[in-house]
């Protein structure tokens, strides 16, 4: 099995289940970090994302792939949405100020993803634990041996003034529920110092 495979693999379980979206993020991901030239995002946070999806629309699987095939996570931060329910993305090899935007392409693979007896079935409302994993497969290998050039479009790399702004330290306990809250997410109420739900603020 090729190493890109196993990075695959590595997805969907990061991700839960098999689904052609996220293999597509996936592979997009992969694309963006040949492209720039650059490693996956490790400790270092040299990379970092803007995804193009919106919220609660189908297909958001995508994002996963590019998280786990980018490094790039919402938990580490490198990582934000457009919210514009699109499957692209931009990757920024801040270091260097540069980027690539990368995003999938409709066309014949589409059409049969769409038509696999995987999405069949799941259109006739069987969840995805009772179709044969193979069958997942099948549909997922659409995606991932459709030339590249099909289902991606891989914009040139540009140049991009990345500003770096400074981590905020610091936990405080809330006077009111006493959890622990990131400084600058205090609000003051009378006397006291408390996180935004205590407080009864909106944001
Ligand atoms: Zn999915
Ligand atoms: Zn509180």
């Amino acid at each position: 099995m090729s190493d890109e495979k196993k990075i695959l693999e590595e997805a969907f379980k990061f991700h839960g289940h098999i689904c052609w979206a996220s293999a597509a993020g996936t592979r997009a991901g992969l694309a963006a970090l040949r492209t720039l030239g650059v490693k996956r995002a490790g400790a270092s946070g040299d990379l970092h994302c803007i995804l193009e999806i919106g919220e609660n629309h189908g297909a958001q699987c995508f994002a996963d792939g590019v998280q786990y095939s980018t490094g790039c996570t919402l938990g580490k931060w490198n990582i934000e949405k457009t919210g514009w329910g699109k499957l692209a993305f931009t990757l920024i090899d801040k270091k260097n100020q540069k980027a690539v935007r990368v995003s999938y392409r409709p066309g014949p693979h589409h059409k049969k993803v769409a038509e696999s007896s995987f999405m069949r079935k799941r259109g006739q409302g069987i969840p995805p634990t009772e179709i044969p994993e193979e069958e997942a497969w099948e549909m997922v290998d659409i995606i991932w041996e459709t030339p590249e050039n099909e289902i991606l479009t891989i914009g040139d790399v540009h140049p991009y003034e990345w500003e770096e702004f400074g981590e905020i330290l610091g936990l405080v306990p809330c006077d009111q529920c006493g959890e622990l809250v990131s400084k600058v997410y205090l609000r003051v109420v009378g006397k006291s110092h408390m996180c935004i739900p205590c407080s009864g603020y909106e944001r």
